[in-house]
């Protein structure tokens, strides 16, 4: 009798294991893979996990940084069983989404990486201006330091002309006269009246829906661009606005994961592919989830190479086309290394035949003695400087102001 009932026992238990196989095979079965190839959202990592946003479809209201830094005040959809750890393991530490600086005033604060440019340019004019025979000689210097720091030969002409004129009205010189003088001058070759402003306003998609801001960033790799996207990205952050990143530098390996690392420091997604997967796919993605998350501006990092100008210079204008399918394009971005002088001037005209550049960041300025390049590229495009790289932090990218540069190069 016992041997039977041991014997139901056995095959019940044996029965119970085989069916809680069965269903726990099927619940693995439930999830589907990731599909390897299509372009991933990845959410910073100090977002909410329950309830993910960027995973629902729906629009959501518009994120402010206050609701990208605070933890959601609702409590989490999802019970989890309260277990105390026995063996407190120290957690990876989550990167704390930092607060970036308020973008006023950075020019002033960072006046002195411009130092170089400063020595030659702005105090290099001044005491040649300050000599008390205004010779030939001169004269010459004076244009040679101009053409020098990359003014450019054309606007180098207009200013030692002015200069010229200006001067022999002035009669006797005062040191702070002649300060005045060269600041007036250089504010009128650089130009005051330009919209410098990056345009970020949200727009209205092709389908009547609300479109973030679309901004594209194209140039040389190695000009800075990724770094500049990422940077641009906490200046937006700062001024109040939620991003999402487009990695569409799918050329050079480890563009995207540079610009998710920037990302996850403000708090903004960041849409990427794999390497060397299509560009365009990945921008058209990244606008789509701006659209989706009703972000208010979505940044797109792009690759250029030169040398193989009929590939990605032809693939830059695809990638903007592309994008165009949600709605407009608000601003391209030209990024510009600014201790590479005519050669920046080269790729300014390469890039301007494949897309309508509205805006040059240049970068790199707090490495050179070049900051006339700000004259000559805006003579070269028709289109403003808009934003300076002045060094390799993060918060090291100002917006342009004419006085602040005029005033930083001549000293006040
Ligand atoms: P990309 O290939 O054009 O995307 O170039 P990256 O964004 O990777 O930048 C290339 C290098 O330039 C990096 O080491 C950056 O830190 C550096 N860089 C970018 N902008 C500036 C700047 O304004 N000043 C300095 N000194 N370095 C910069």
């Amino acid at each position: 009798m016992d041997i039977v009932i041991l014997a139901v026992v056995i095959a019940v238990v044996a029965l119970g294991a085989i069916s809680g196989l069965v269903v726990s095979s099927r619940k693995k079965k439930q999830l589907p893979p990731a599909p390897p190839s299509s372009p991933s959202v990845t959410a910073p990592p100090a977002e909410p996990h329950v309830g993910e946003e960027a995973e629902a479809p729906t629009a959501k209201p518009r994120r402010t940084v206050e609701e990208v830094e605070l933890p959601p005040a609702e409590a989490p959809a999802v019970e989890e069983p309260v277990v105390e750890p026995e063996i407190a393991e120290p957690a990876p530490a989550e990167p704390a989404i930092e607060v970036p600086e308020p973008t006023a005033g950075r020019l002033v604060r960072l006046r002195a990486r411009l130092s170089r440019s400063q020595n030659t340019l702005g105090k290099g004019l001044l005491t040649l201006l300050s000599r008390e025979h205004l010779d030939e000689d001169t004269w010459e210097e004076i244009e040679d330091t101009l053409l020098t720091a990359d003014v450019g030969v054309t606007p180098t002409q207009e200013l030692v002309e002015r200069l010229r004129e200006r001067v022999k009205v002035l009669g006797t010189r005062t040191p702070e006269e002649l300060r005045l003088l060269l600041r007036e001058e250089l504010l009128a070759l650089i130009g005051t009246d330009a919209d410098r402003s990056v345009h970020t306003e949200p727009g209205v998609g092709v389908n009547g829906e609300e479109k973030p801001g679309v901004v594209m960033v194209v140039g040389v790799n190695g000009t800075g661009k990724t770094t500049t996207t990422g940077k641009l990205a906490r200046v937006l952050v700062a001024d109040g606005k939620s991003v999402v990143l487009g990695a569409a530098d799918t050329f050079r390996a480890a563009a995207a994961d540079q610009l998710q690392t920037w990302g996850e420091r403000v708090g903004a997604r960041t849409v990427r592919g794999p390497e060397g997967g299509d560009p365009a796919s990945i921008a058209f993605d990244a606008v789509k989830e701006g659209i989706a998350e009703n972000a208010d501006v979505v940044l797109v990092d792009t690759a250029g190479r030169l040398h193989t100008k009929t590939g990605l210079m032809d693939e830059l204008g695809k990638v903007k086309r592309v994008v165009e399918k949600h709605g407009s394009v608000d601003e391209v971005l030209l990024v510009l290394d600014a201790t590479t002088g005519q050669n920046g001037l080269v790729q300014a005209r390469v890039f301007a035949e494949v897309v309508n550049i509205t805006g040059i960041v240049l970068t790199k300025l707090d490495g050179t003695a070049k900051g006339g390049i700000v004259v000559a590229v805006q003579r070269e495009l028709g289109v403003p400087v808009k934003l300076v790289g002045l060094g390799e932090g993060a918060d090291d990218l100002a917006p342009f102001e004419p006085e602040a540069f005029v005033d930083a190069l001549i000293g006040d």
